[in-house]
């Protein structure tokens, strides 16, 4: 959980075309932009350096 609750609700809706980087609704099967069909969710952990 981020700082911003409101703003992680919504990231975690967006998924990123892992070819043109397109933003994509969760779920959506194919990218809007290009049609390709892998997509990842955006990241929503922001790793701290150890
Ligand atoms: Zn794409």
């Amino acid at each position: 959980m981020g700082k911003f609750p409101i703003a992680d609700a919504e990231i975690s809706k967006i998924w990123i075309c892992k070819k043109c980087k397109a933003r994509n609704k969760a779920g959506a099967e194919h990218c809007r932009s290009c049609g390709y069909d892998v997509l990842r969710p955006k990241n929503k952990d922001i790793k701290a350096k150890k």
